[in-house]
């Protein structure tokens, strides 16, 4: 694998030609258009709380930063709204590439101190995987297990009980279109 090192204000960091190949082709994005005009993040504020904004992402990955963009808070913090890709004047969806990024860092055991997002990542795929959809309410159980934050968000859990988003009966819809998506995703990892 050819590396080489590059300096940034922020520190030295390994760049890897290769990952910038790997991300475009597993998210079937066009990373060479960004040219930095940076209307991705000026409307996007999950990740403002991350370590790069979405068009510092999409420089490290052009420069093949493997180990910084693996390794950010950023990455988990997108919802993808989406919001950033209709701004994009080249078309690119930075949703897509956000998500590959999410499953390259998942499938490699990545995740930075403290954040919880690659757990849920990983529990979300997994029901998905088992009944063909999400149980809300099962999904929660195990993170607050697993977190062993459980008291937290008491109230809203509450009201979303109440209105009928928590349901206690699962929705299984068990498709074989969904194992085939999980069949075709894994033969790319
Ligand atoms: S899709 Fe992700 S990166 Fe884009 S605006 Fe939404 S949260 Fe931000
Ligand atoms: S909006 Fe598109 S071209 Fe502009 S910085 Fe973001 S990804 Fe790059």
């Amino acid at each position: 694998m050819a590396t080489a090192t590059l300096h940034l204000p922020a520190g030295a960091i390994t760049v890897d030609a290769a990952f910038r190949e790997e991300v475009a082709r597993l998210s079937g994005q066009p990373l060479e258009l960004c040219f930095q005009c940076q209307k991705c993040a000026s409307g996007c504020y999950p990740t403002q709380e991350g370590d790069y904004t979405p068009n510092e992402i999409m420089r490290l990955v052009q420069y093949g930063a493997r180990d910084a963009v693996l390794g950010s808070r950023t990455i988990w913090l997108c919802t993808s709204c989406e919001t950033c890709g209709l701004r994009c004047p080249n078309g690119i969806r930075i949703a897509e590439v956000m998500d590959t990024l999410k499953q390259m860092a998942a499938a490699r055991g990545i995740a930075p101190a403290g954040e919880t997002g690659p757990l849920f990542h990983n529990l979300f795929l997994s029901e998905i995987r088992a009944a063909g959809r999400v149980h809300e309410t099962m999904l929660m159980l195990k993170y607050k297990l697993k977190t062993g934050n459980l008291f937290a968000d008491m109230k809203l859990g509450w009201q979303l009980f109440r209105r009928g988003k928590l349901p206690l009966v699962p929705r299984l819809k068990k498709d074989p279109a969904v194992r085939r998506i999980f069949e075709r995703a894994g033969g790319q990892e």
